[in-house]
């Protein structure tokens, strides 16, 4: 983070404006609109700042700049289009410590003012460091369309009943679960829809009727957060993730992704490694449960989809037993987000009429599969888990009746930005791999939809740095699967 964003209280605070043209008069109206005592230093003012002068909303020092002109203000804007003047005012304001902004001059500030999205009191700032100021109005105009203006009014009626509520509920989780049923239930509907004192009512009600118990309740949210790519979330995924007291993750979930959950939730890394699990799996699920007990709302983050490959059954069979609420919420799982980012449809009329996912994982040295059934005509396989037992895999096919040459592709890290795919056959496949300097984790299709990749392909990155991604460690020659 470049910068910190934080929210000015300027009522009644003396700011300064240096220019009275165009460019000022936005951040004058600003100022106001926030309440602060603005003077403008300007030889000269345009008509909308002379008309403000005139309703007495700022004072004006007809004269140029000179550093006194400080000395009474707390914040300082520059707004003129002469940068000699600008510069001399970002100098004198930081002598005295004054924080300064310097109208398009990012240098020369030590605040930026961001794109304002304003449901009062809801304010939602967007800011890029002065990168882009107009991707940051893109981003606002979006918000705008997307957040009902009635949102300040539900957060207006929020702040006369806090008080209320902070005598009502006595810990901080029964009053979270408190709002949470204000903001998504009736009372935001009714003050949606206008009726403002009914919602004034609805939430008297709920508060006479609150028992702290009833908000207090654990629950797990078994949630798949898909293979890599923070866009391939679900909406209810990341709904839940805001929601989360407390969050467990693994290694196969991208930081990117973990980033986005609710920020003060506690995090905890359950990462595994080949023959080094972080945290063995019957603890897993102690935990998930003990945490429930305690009135938490778990939040279990698995890459992919929590019921392929994902041990999700058996993390929420305690959960059942000991009657805890649980959500499972699907995600996109490795093979479905590995074939569309590969441009390798899993199934295709004239390829294949059928798709079989199986894990390569290793037992005692060796992949034990139903062989058979894998090499069939017109079906296309998708391996989860089966880097390190590739060889022997592509080996076992062939045997089994596929051709050597029948079309395979390994995927690595698929959806991020490290992606890359090796298309090869049977025979060619495990060189190619043992070449490339593979990194987990990674999935094997085998079948000739995989010929389709050269004509499909259209996610083509060139590469993140290694850490933005980091479907973390291990690297080529460990088991990547879980
Ligand atoms: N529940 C997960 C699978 C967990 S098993 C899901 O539905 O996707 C772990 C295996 O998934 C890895 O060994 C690898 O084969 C595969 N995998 C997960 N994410 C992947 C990715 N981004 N790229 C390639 N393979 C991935």
């Amino acid at each position: 983070m470049d910068a910190l964003p934080i929210f000015l209280k300027l009522r009644d605070t003396p700011a300064l404006v240096v220019g009275g043209g165009s460019v000022a008069e936005r951040k004058i109206d600003l100022l106001i609109r926030a309440g602060a005592k603005v003077t403008v230093v300007a030889p000269e003012i345009g008509s909308k700042v002379e008309a403000l002068l005139n309703q007495q909303k700022l004072h004006w020092i007809e004269d140029r700049f000179e550093p006194a002109h400080l000395s009474q203000a707390l914040i300082a804007i520059a707004a003129t289009d002469n940068e000699d003047v600008n510069r001399s005012v970002s100098e004198a304001a930081r002598q005295q410590n004054l924080p300064v902004n310097v109208v398009d001059q990012p240098d020369l500030c030590t605040f930026t003012v961001p794109s304002i999205v304003d449901r009062s009191p809801v304010i939602i700032a967007i800011g890029t460091g002065g990168a882009s100021p107009v991707l940051a109005r893109m981003l606002k105009a979006r918000l705008e369309t997307l957040i009902p203006a009635a949102y300040g009014r539900l957060a207006g009626i929020a702040r006369e009943f806090r008080d209320q509520v902070k005598a009502a509920l006595g810990s901080v989780d029964s009053r979270r679960g408190f709002w949470e049923k204000v903001f998504q239930g009736q009372v935001a509907e009714l003050v949606f829809a206008g009726k403002e004192n009914q919602a004034r009512a609805e939430l008297r009600a709920m508060i006479q009727a609150t028992e702290d118990a009833e908000f207090e309740k654990g629950e797990v949210y078994l949630v798949g957060a898909g293979p890599g790519d923070p866009d391939l979330l679900t909406f209810r995924a990341l709904r839940l993730m805001q929601r989360a007291d407390v969050v467990l993750y693994d290694r196969l979930v991208a930081p990117a992704i973990v980033d986005l959950v609710r920020r003060d939730a506690d995090r905890i890394f359950v990462g595994k490694e080949k023959s080094n699990h972080v945290v063995p799996q019957p603890e897993i699920n102690e935990l998930l449960l003990s945490l429930a007990q305690e009135g938490k709302r778990v939040l279990r983050l698995k890459g992919g989809d929590p019921f392929i490959f994902g041990r999700g059954g058996e993390e929420i069979e305690d959960l059942v037993r000991h009657n805890i609420p649980f959500q499972v919420i699907p995600g996109i799982t490795a093979a479905a987000g590995c074939a569309s980012y590969a441009g390798i449809p899993l199934t295709h009329r004239d390829h294949a009429q059928s798709c079989l996912f199986v894990t390569g994982h290793l037992k005692d040295g060796s992949v034990d599969l139903n062989w058979d059934a894998l090499c069939q005509p017109g079906q296309t396989v998708v391996v989860y888990m089966g880097l390190t037992g590739l060889e022997s895999i592509c080996r076992e096919m062939i045997r089994h009746g596929l051709k050597d040459t029948t079309p395979a592709a390994l995927i690595q890290q698929g959806t991020t930005l490290n992606q890359r795919v090796i298309a090869a056959t049977l025979d060619s496949l495990p060189d190619a791999v043992a070449a490339a300097n593979v990194r987990a984790p990674t999935l094997l299709v085998v079948g000739s939809v995989v010929t389709l990749h050269d004509k499909l392909s259209w996610f083509d990155p060139d590469g993140g740095p290694p850490d933005d991604l980091a479907l973390n460690e291990p690297g080529r020659g460990a088991n990547d699967g879980l």
